[in-house]
């Protein structure tokens, strides 16, 4: 049976590691060709080891425009063109409030996580112009819909994420290019390790507390994995969500809906 990205190609950012790298692995499984963008020179490598027809690996820092249009031309280089841009790469950026606002924190967060998936979608457009459309998949975050799931300049920048999907959906539908969001929930990642300013052994404690927490506050009692976000994001890509754009899909186990039920899987249904 085919892939349902049979002879796509796709642009990941952030495709190194956690959330990006399962959608490297999905993407491929489901026929795509991928350029993997990141910063993580060694595990871009290991990628392209492993496979080695199908993904090419970019050194890209997403806050530069040279090296945004850089990866966008490999995928034209390499594999032809551009069907998919998975903008996701981010960290949980300056870990500070109102009070002690640090304004270049701020403006690096907001350049990392708002104009970088902005001029991902600027250099990708043409491309997928040229291939008669496309689909675009930004990922924001939980944490852009509910206060308390992040730190300010990141929630912020989240939010703001949700609503540039929508913005650019409205103007590139004529294009035939669909635009998307995704809000991950709690999801086992090195992320909180990666974050701005955060001490090494706070963001240690946080990242190994992630898959411990999350089962026991999630309505769904099971830890979130990068495969559920790659999963949400392969059905952003792909012809099943044909009819869909400017929305943002929320992949959270249930946590936002803001309790627990009585609704246990491994018991099953008490409806
Ligand atoms: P991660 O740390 O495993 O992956 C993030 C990747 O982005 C890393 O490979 C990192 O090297 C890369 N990156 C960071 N800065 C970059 C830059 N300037 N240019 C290019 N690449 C860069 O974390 P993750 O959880 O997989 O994060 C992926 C996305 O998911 C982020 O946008 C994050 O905000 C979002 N998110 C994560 C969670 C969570 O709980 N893990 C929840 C909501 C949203």
């Amino acid at each position: 049976m085919a892939g349902r990205l049979e002879g796509k190609v796709a642009l990941i950012t952030g495709g190194a590691s956690g959330i990006g790298l399962g959608a490297v692995e999905l993407f491929v499984a489901e026929g795509a060709s991928v350029v993997a963008a990141d910063l993580q020179d060694e595990k871009g490598a290991m990628l392209e080891k492993r496979f080695p027809d199908r993904v090419r690996y970019a050194r890209c820092d997403v806050t530069q425009e040279a090296d945004i249009a850089k990866a966008v031309k490999l995928a034209a280089d390499s594999f032809g063109g551009l069907d998919v841009l998975f903008n996701n790469a981010g960290h949980g950026g300056v870990p500070t409030g109102v009070a002690d606002m640090d304004a270049e924190g701020w403006d690096a967060t907001f350049a990392l996580l708002v104009k970088g998936p902005a001029l991902g979608m600027k250099h990708a457009v043409p491309l997928m112009v040229a291939r008669g459309g496309g689909s675009i998949i930004n990922t924001a975050s939980i944490a852009g819909l509910q206060a308390g799931f992040g730190p300010l300049a990141y929630s912020a920048a989240k939010c703001a994420v949700i609503h540039l999907s929508r913005c650019a959906a409205a103007e590139l539908s004529p294009q035939k290019i669909r635009v998307n969001a995704i809000c991950p929930g709690l999801i086992a990642t090195s992320i909180f390790g990666a974050s701005l300013g955060l001490p090494r052994e706070v963001a240690d404690q946080m990242a190994a507390r992630v898959e411990e927490i999350g089962p026991k506050i999630q309505p769904i009692p099971k830890a979130g994995m990068p495969e559920d976000i790659a999963r949400a994001a392969l059905y952003l890509a792909c012809d099943d969500s044909l009819f869909v754009t400017g929305t943002h899909m929320v992949v959270d186990g249930g946590i936002t809906i803001g309790g627990r039920g009585s609704w246990d899987p491994t018991v099953g249904s008490p409806i």
